[in-house]
C-alpha cells in the first residue's frame, strides 16, 4: 500500500514524509531547510546519517511515493529514481524531532534547488532512506569539499575531538558565502574562493588539495573528499600515488557539471570505490544527539551495512 503523505508513517518506518518548518538562508547561496513533525520523528527512530536520500514531488505532489517495499529495496521505477536525490543531513535534535538540510541555491535546472527556491512551511517531500559513511577516527585529517560538501564538513569539525589534528579545504565562490565554523584548534580551516567561476570549473580547491602535505600517508592520515567530480577523481589518483590505505580515504562526487544526480549515479555511482572507510553506527536503536560525536570518540559498536549513501 502506498503511504499517504498526509498520514503520520508508522514507527521507524521508511518511506516517511517531511514537513518544512523553516527556510534559512544561511547566505545568498546556501539555504536551509528545517524539517519537523511525525516523519522526521520516524526518519529518526533509527541511525540514518550522515546522508538522506530525499523524494522530490512531482506536478502532483508525493501521491506516486514509493512503497515500504521499493524504498527498503530500492526497487523504485525509473521515473521515480529521476526524481531522488542526495543530500547531508546538517543537523538533527532527535527528541525535538527536527531536521536540518542545507541546499545549494544552483537554480532552476535542478529537481531539488528548484524546490529548495521554492520551500514554504507546510511543503512536504519525501524520504526514502539514508544512512553512509564517515570518516574513520584517525589523528590527522583532511576534508576537501565545494559548497555540496561543506554541509556534511561543516558537521563533521563540529564533532570533532579536541585534540584532532587536520585541514579543511573548502570551496565557495567568494568571502561573503563562507559560513561560521567551529572546529577544534589544531584543524585549520581554509575557505578558497572561485571569485565568480562556474561551479565545478574553478581549479583552486583542486590545486590546493594536490599540495597538501600529509604528515603520515602510510598509516595516521585520513582523507575525506566530497566535490564536484573532476576534483574528485583527481584527488583520488594523487592520494592513491601518495600511498594512503583505501580504508583511509572516503572519496565521493557529489554532484558533476552537466548531468543530473540521477544520471551520475547510474553512470558511475558517484565515482565511488570500494573499500573506502568505514561506518561506525550501532545498527539498532534511536539516534542520539551526539550520535556523530560518539562515532568520533570511538564509542560505536557496529558497522552499518552497505547502504553507503
Ligand atoms: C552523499 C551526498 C551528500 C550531498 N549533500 C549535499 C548537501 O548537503 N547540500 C547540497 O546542496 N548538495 C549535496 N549533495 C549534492 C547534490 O546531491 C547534487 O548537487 C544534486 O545534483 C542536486 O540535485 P538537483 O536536483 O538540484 O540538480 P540535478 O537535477 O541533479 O542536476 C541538474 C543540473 O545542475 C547541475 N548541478 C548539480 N548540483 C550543482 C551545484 N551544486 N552547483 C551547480 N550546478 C549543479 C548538474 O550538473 C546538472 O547539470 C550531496 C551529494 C551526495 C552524493
Amino acid at each position: 500500500m502506498t503511504p499517504s503523505p498526509n498520514t503520520a508513517p508508522t514507527a521507524g518506518g521508511l518511506p516517511t514524509v517531511l514537513e518544512v518548518a523553516d527556510v534559512i538562508d544561511l547566505t545568498a547561496s546556501m539555504r536551509r531547510i528545517r524539517f519537523a513533525g511525525a516523519g522526521v520523528a520516524a526518519y529518526l527512530g533509527a541511525p540514518r546519517i550522515p546522508n538522506i536520500k530525499l523524494f522530490l514531488p512531482g506536478p502532483e505532489g508525493l501521491r506516486d511515493l514509493p512503497t515500504p517495499d521499493q524504498a527498503d529495496h530500492h526497487r523504485v521505477t525509473a521515473a521515480q529514481r529521476a526524481r531522488v536525490r542526495t543530500y547531508t543531513v546538517r543537523a538533527y535534535d532527535a527528541e525535538a524531532a527536527t531536521l536540518d538540510i542545507d541546499f545549494v541555491r544552483h537554480g532552476d535546472e535542478g529537481l531539488a534547488s528548484a524546490w529548495a527556491e521554492r520551500a514554504r512551511p507546510g511543503d512536504k517531500l519525501g524520504a526514502l532512506g539514508g544512512g553512509g559513511r564517515l570518516p574513520a577516527p584517525s589523528p590527522w585529517l583532511a576534508l576537501v569539499a565545494d559548497d555540496t560538501g561543506v554541509p556534511g564538513a561543516l558537521a563533521i569539525l563540529e564533532q570533532l575531538p579536541a585534540g584532532q589534528r587536520g585541514i579543511a579545504l573548502l570551496e565557495v565562490d567568494g568571502a561573503e558565502h563562507e559560513q561560521p565554523v567551529a572546529a577544534p584548534r589544531g584543524v585549520e580551516v581554509r575557505w578558497l574562493h572561485r571569485r565568480g567561476a562556474r561551479p565545478g570549473t574553478s581549479d583552486v580547491l583542486l590545486e590546493a588539495a594536490l599540495g597538501l602535505a600529509l604528515p603520515d600517508p602510510l598509516k595516521e592520515d585520513f582523507i575525506w573528499v566530497s566535490a564536484e567530480s573532476r576534483v574528485v577523481r583527481a584527488v583520488r589518483r594523487h592520494v592513491r600515488m601518495l600511498g594512503v590505505p583505501r580504508g583511509n580515504q572516503l572519496i565521493i562526487g557529489y554532484w558533476r557539471r552537466g548531468i543530473t544526480e540521477t544520471a551520475y549515479g547510474t553512470q558511475s555511482r558517484n565515482d565511488r570505490m570500494p573499500g573506502e572507510s568505514l561506518v561506525v553506527l550501532p545498527e539498532n536503536g534511536k539516534l542520539r544527539a551526539d550520535s556523530l560525536g560518539r562515532l568520533f570518540a570511538g564509542d560505536a559498536e557496529s558497522h552499518l551495512a552497505e547502504s553507503d549513501d
